[in-house]
């Protein structure tokens, strides 16, 4: 049996793995192009998705590209402002289920990334993947302890921080820019940056999401230290927050 710690030690870590390679793999270098991989760090990125989400990276790109295209507009997937608060909140995975299904979605916002083979023989089996990343967990720190863990990560980053970035995110806290998004700077350091919206919105092909020296982008030093290694370059514009009117309130 595996020691009491290891059940949520190793949730959290398999959370926080997920919400990066989401921010820095399917947000910012394929959403937004903020990012040019390496064809490994491709690799490696799309392998830890698929064993830990399932997702399929032309949905979820297409649903964002979408939300960006009608932000808080009749359109957008998932607005807290047209839907109100909590349903966004609690059924944002349905919201998001509804839109990736949209085969027009698809084809209209990410023509770019049309399955390729690797996507036909294995990421689009979004099952098949989180059963295996499921299996390999189970085999490493137990069958209880791994069933535990697997799904704690599950709620965690279905039911807690996808939403928390959709919902709260377009609903209340503070911001630098006039932008209908708001910035958490506390949350952005559990969402790996994604939180701090309000810039992102402002920015939306910047890889750095943070501005000032109050906000942390946990993304950022993992985006430099893969880049020292020539793993990624960043290929977005220069953060070129001088240029814009930063609000105080
Ligand atoms: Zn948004
Ligand atoms: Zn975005």
């Amino acid at each position: 049996m595996s020691p009491a710690w290891v059940v949520p030690c190793v949730t959290i870590v398999l959370t926080q793995v997920a919400v990066i390679a989401t921010s820095i793999y399917l947000h910012r270098a394929l959403a937004h192009r903020a990012l040019d991989l390496h064809p490994i760090a491709d690799l490696v990125f799309r392998i830890t998705l698929w064993l830990t989400t399932g997702q399929s990276r032309q949905q979820w790109v297409a649903v964002h590209r979408k939300h960006h295209t009608f932000t808080d507009r009749p359109g957008d997937p998932h607005s807290p402002r047209l839907l109100g608060f909590w349903r966004v909140q609690l059924f944002n995975v349905a919201y998001y289920i509804r839109e990736a299904k949209n085969a027009k979605t698809l084809e209209a916002f990410a023509p770019d990334l049309r399955p390729d083979r690797l996507d036909r023989l294995l990421f689009t089996r979004g099952f098949l993947g989180v059963g295996i990343g499921l299996s390999l967990l189970c085999m490493l720190i137990g069958l209880w302890a791994g069933l535990i863990a697997g799904g704690l990560h599950a709620v965690l980053y279905v039911f807690v921080l996808a939403p928390l970035i959709n919902a709260l995110g377009h609903w209340r806290g503070t911001k630098n820019f006039d932008n209908t998004a708001y910035n958490w700077r506390l949350l952005a350091w559990i969402t790996g940056g994604e939180s701090l919206h309000n810039n992102h919105h402002a920015h939306p092909r910047s890889a750095k999401f943070s501005l000032r020296r109050s906000e942390f982008d946990p993304s950022w030093p993992i985006i430099r230290s893969l880049a020292a290694a020539g793993l990624l370059v960043v290929s977005g514009p220069p953060v070129a927050w001088a240029r814009v009117t930063v609000r105080r309130d």
